[in-house]
């Protein structure tokens, strides 16, 4: 051994530093621990949980699903994929639908994508394919991925990196239309970037962004993983500014809370150049997770939760807005998705977050100064204006 204590430490490995709360129970926006305590749930498992803790619905269809058969792998066919992948395609506006699991493989899967698109579509030379990226991004935790992360803890320490990718400031579309050249295959950022703090561009970025993409012939790609799916008061942070991008990375929410379930969701004559034997997963695509997933289209196609975002988000802010000043530096907020930056005379948004904690709201803080509130869309307003009380004792105003 090595010096552990086995009989007291831990065993799972030490890559997070969770809040220490130990859940045991969730409904709707609400969670419980081992204790019963019970806890407004602000994170909603970084947006995982957009339809709240196990939805009727969403636990109805994995029930049923759970009853008839769970894994074909895709050596096979399955009854549920098809009809996941019609409704989706059908949510998008697009043509396909690659299921995968992860967010960071449904990003890895859209690197790809648009690497193979460059070489048989576009013409770039066979290993010269390049991508543009944002700085500040986040797009997941595998090697290639990392690699082009400029934060530090994700990134030092784990190199060799994977070449072709630049980065450019995010929201400055005249630095992202330099760094494009012939060898560009794709343009791969969030419409809203959620771990750098819920960083929102100006108006008319996403906009230039599509525009600048379709003249040099360059593939927009927008990692929706955190931002899609309800959270903005749209069915996608891009229909803020009524733009479609070429490529959608759908992931979290789209698993209902329940699985891991991502898709890379485009057109035939971007998504059609992955032929058979050349990507896939053994779990991508199953038939638990098309039948939940497919359940989450239909949640969507209702446009009710997007709506509640819309609303929601409108009162959240307002409120939100008292608090600048009184212990708060900066707000940014889109939908029921907020980044709040607390001032470092009253502490650490770690701080904070256990403060909150304490008083029966979880959240989480992100890059030090910033907390993140994104609730489950099924929340009600007074469980906000609660948690917003907290917040202000927290803050000790
Ligand atoms: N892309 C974005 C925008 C994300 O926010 C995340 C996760 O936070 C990912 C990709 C990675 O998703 P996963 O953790 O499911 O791999």
């Amino acid at each position: 051994m090595t010096g552990v204590d086995t009989a007291t430490a831990s065993h799972v490995a030490h890559n997070y530093h969770p809040l220490p709360v130990v859940l045991a129970t969730g409904e709707g926006a609400w969670v419980t621990d081992v204790e019963g305590k019970r806890y407004l749930d602000m994170l909603a498992g970084y947006s995982a949980l957009n339809f709240g803790h196990r939805h009727p619905k969403l636990v109805a269809a994995a029930q049923e699903q759970l009853e008839r058969i769970t894994l074909t792998s895709r050596a096979f066919e399955n009854e549920r994929l098809e009809a996941f992948a019609t409704a989706l395609a059908d949510l998008c506006g697009k043509d396909l639908v690659l299921p995968m699991n992860t967010g960071a493989e449904a990003v890895e899967t859209g690197i790809k994508v648009a690497r193979a698109w460059g070489y048989r579509v576009k013409g770039i030379a066979e290993g010269r394919a390049k991508i543009v990226v944002a700085h500040g991004n986040f797009h997941g935790r595998t090697t290639t991925i990392v690699g082009f992360s400029d934060d530090p803890e994700a990134h030092d320490g784990f190199g060799p990196y994977a070449p072709g990718f630049v980065a450019v400031p995010f929201g400055d579309a005249d630095a992202l239309a330099a760094a494009i050249d012939d060898d560009t295959a794709a343009v791969l950022i969030e419409p809203i970037q959620g771990e750098a703090g819920v960083v929102i561009p100006e108006d008319g970025y996403l906009r230039r962004v599509r525009e600048i993409t379709r003249e040099r012939n360059v593939l927009f790609i927008a990692d929706e993983i955190q931002s899609g799916l309800g959270r903005v008061g749209e069915t996608f942070a891009c229909d803020r500014e009524g733009v479609v991008p070429d490529v959608y990375l759908l992931g979290k929410a789209l698993g209902g809370g329940i699985l891991p379930v991502s898709a890379v969701v485009a057109d035939a004559d971007v998504l059609g150049v992955i032929r058979p034997g050349e990507h896939g997963s053994t779990f991508g695509g199953n038939p638990l997770s098309a039948a939940v997933a497919h359940r989450v289209v239909e949640l969507l196609a209702t446009g009710e939760f997007q709506k509640r975002a819309q609303l929601l988000g409108d009162h959240l802010r307002e409120k939100l807005e008292g608090f600048l000043g009184n212990g708060v530096t900066a707000i940014r907020v889109a939908g029921l998705w907020a980044g709040i930056d607390i001032d470092p005379a009253v502490g650490t948004g770690r701080e904070v977050a256990e403060a909150l904690m304490a008083r029966g709201v979880l959240v989480k803080d992100t890059h030090g100064q910033t907390i993140r509130m994104a609730p489950p869309l099924v929340v009600r307003a007074t469980e906000l204006d609660w948690a917003l009380e907290q917040l202000h004792v927290v803050l000790g105003r």
